[in-house]
């Protein structure tokens, strides 16, 4: 049986790393920071969309 020494790979570029280490750079680091805080960003728009949606839907409802 092989077994494959202890790693991980770093999330941004694949490369791989020793696994006390989370990315193989702080260019990496950064790239994935601002990749999360987008998708977070995201997430909230989509939020306020389906919130904003189900107000006019109730608004809508009500006035009838
Ligand atoms: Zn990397």
């Amino acid at each position: 049986m092989s077994k494959v020494p202890d790693h991980r790979h770093c999330p941004v570029c694949g490369k791989v790393i020793p696994p006390n280490v989370k990315y193989c750079s702080t260019k990496c680091e950064a790239i994935d920071t601002k990749r999360k805080r987008e998708l977070e960003f995201t997430k909230k728009l989509i939020y306020l969309l389906i919130f904003t949606l189900f107000i006019i839907t109730i608004v809508s409802f009500l006035s009838r």
